[in-house]
C-alpha cells in the first residue's frame, strides 16, 4: 500500500498483496479467489456479507485490512446522451469523479486513478487543483463498478482517463486493470481496458511489457516542443522525439495500435504550424488520432477551435495515411470536463 492512508484499507490491495494476506493469515488459495469475487465481483460492502467465509477469517480482515466503498455525493445526468457523471468521496475524505458512457449495447465507465493530479495541464480543471494522493487498485475498480450499478448494467470498457495520471501510480493501476480483467471481478476483456497518458516515456516502455492486451492511449496535445512544455508542464522535461521513439517501440514490441489524443485549444494548438507538426510526428508511426474539440473549463480560461478547423485537421492526417477519428463530444450539458464536477463541491 505505497503512500496510502491506512483508511484504504484492502481496496489498496492487488492481487499478489492480497495472496500474501490470507497466506499470513494461514488461508488456502481458494480463499483468495473467493475473496476478489466478494469484493469486485459481488461488490459487497462489508465482510459480513462474505457468507462463504469463516466468521474468525472475517473478524480478522476487519481488523487487519478494513473494507470500504465509496459513497455517492453527487451525480449529473446528460440529457442530450445519457452521459453520466458521479462524484464519490472515498474513505479518507478525499473525492474522485468517474463518468459511464452509454452506447447502444456498450457501457464505457472513464475511471480516475488519483485524487487530484500533478501534472499541470493548463486546460484541466483538475490539473489546476494539484495532486491530493494516489488511489488504491480498489478505489479504481470501485468506481466503474457502482457507475455501472447505477446503470443496472455491466461496464463493456473502462479507461484510465478521469482525474490523475495513469503511469505516475503505475502498480496500482495495474493492479486495478486486472481486477476489472479478472473472471471473478469485472471481466472486462483486456483490449477492453485502456490507459491514458500524458505520454510518461518510462510508463509506455514498462507497459509494453505487460503480458496482458491493455490498450493504450497518449495525450499528445501539441508535437511542437515550446507548445507541449506550457500546455503541460508535468512533461516538461521530456523531449518529443524520446515520446516518438517509445511509440514506435511500443507498436514494434506489442503489435497494437496505440491512439493519439489531440484536443484543439482556439490560438493554442491549433495553427498550420502545429498541423504541419502532428502530421510529421504521426508520419510513420502506427497510430491513430482522436481528434478532440476541447472541453471548455471555466478555471482554464480555453476555448474550442471551431468545426472547420478540425476538418482541416482531420483531412491534413488522412492525407498522409494516418487513421483519424473526430471524436463526439458527450456530456455537453453537464460538468463533463475533468474535474469540473468535483471542482464545483470543493
Ligand atoms: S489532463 Fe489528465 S494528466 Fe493533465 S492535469 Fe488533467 S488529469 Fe492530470
Amino acid at each position: 500500500m505505497r503512500g496510502l492512508p491506512d483508511s484504504v484499507g484492502i481496496k489498496g490491495l492487488g492481487g499478489p498483496e492480497l495472496e500474501g494476506l490470507m497466506s499470513d493469515l494461514g488461508q488456502p488459495g481458494y480463499r483468495v479467489s473467493q475473496l476478489r469475487g466478494w469484493l469486485y465481483g459481488h461488490g459487497v460492502d462489508s465482510y459480513d456479507e462474505m457468507t462463504n467465509m469463516p466468521t474468525t477469517l472475517r473478524e480478522r480482515l476487519e481488523l487487519v485490512a478494513p473494507l470500504y466503498t465509496p459513497t455517492l455525493v453527487t451525480s449529473q445526468t446528460s440529457a442530450v446522451d445519457g452521459t453520466r457523471k458521479y462524484l464519490w468521496r472515498l474513505a479518507d475524505g478525499s473525492s474522485v469523479e468517474s463518468v459511464g458512457l452509454p452506447s447502444g449495447d456498450r457501457l464505457t465507465v472513464c475511471f480516475s486513478t488519483q485524487a487530484g493530479c500533478a501534472m499541470g495541464c493548463s486546460f484541466c480543471a483538475t490539473g489546476h487543483g494539484g495532486l491530493v494522493r494516489d488511489l488504491g487498485p480498489g478505489e479504481m475498480v470501485d468506481q466503474v463498478r457502482l457507475t455501472a450499478q447505477d446503470f443496472g448494467r455491466r461496464a463493456t470498457n473502462a479507461v484510465a482517463m478521469g482525474q490523475g495520471e495513469p503511469f505516475a501510480n503505475y502498480e496500482h493501476t495495474l493492479a486495478a486493470l486486472r481486477f476489472m480483467n479478472d473472471k471473478d471481478g469485472l471481466n472486462i476483456g483486456a483490449r477492453h481496458l485502456t490507459v491514458s497518458t500524458c505520454g510518461l516515456v518510462e510508463g509506455i516502455r514498462r507497459f509494453a511489457e505487460e503480458p496482458e492486451q491493455f490498450t493504450l492511449a497518449i495525450s499528445l496535445h501539441s508535437a511542437i516542443q515550446a507548445t507541449r512544455d506550457r500546455i503541460m508542464p508535468g512533461v516538461r522535461g521530456q523531449r518529443l522525439e524520446s515520446l516518438h521513439t517509445a511509440i514506435a517501440d511500443y507498436g514494434q514490441a506489442t503489435g497494437r495500435r496505440p491512439s493519439i489524443e489531440f484536443a484543439l485549444i482556439e490560438g493554442v494548438n491549433d495553427s498550420d504550424d502545429e498541423l504541419r507538426a502532428l502530421v510529421e510526428f504521426c508520419r510513420g508511426l502506427h497510430v491513430h488520432v482522436n481528434l478532440i474539440p476541447v472541453n471548455p473549463v471555466e478555471v482554464a480560461r480555453v476555448s474550442r477551435s471551431d468545426v472547420g478547423r478540425l476538418v482541416e485537421f482531420k483531412r491534413a492526417l488522412v492525407s498522409t495515411g494516418t487513421e483519424v477519428t473526430v471524436r463526439q463530444e458527450r456530456g455537453v450539458d453537464i460538468d463533463a470536463a475533468c474535474g469540473q464536477l468535483r471542482q464545483r463541491h470543493e
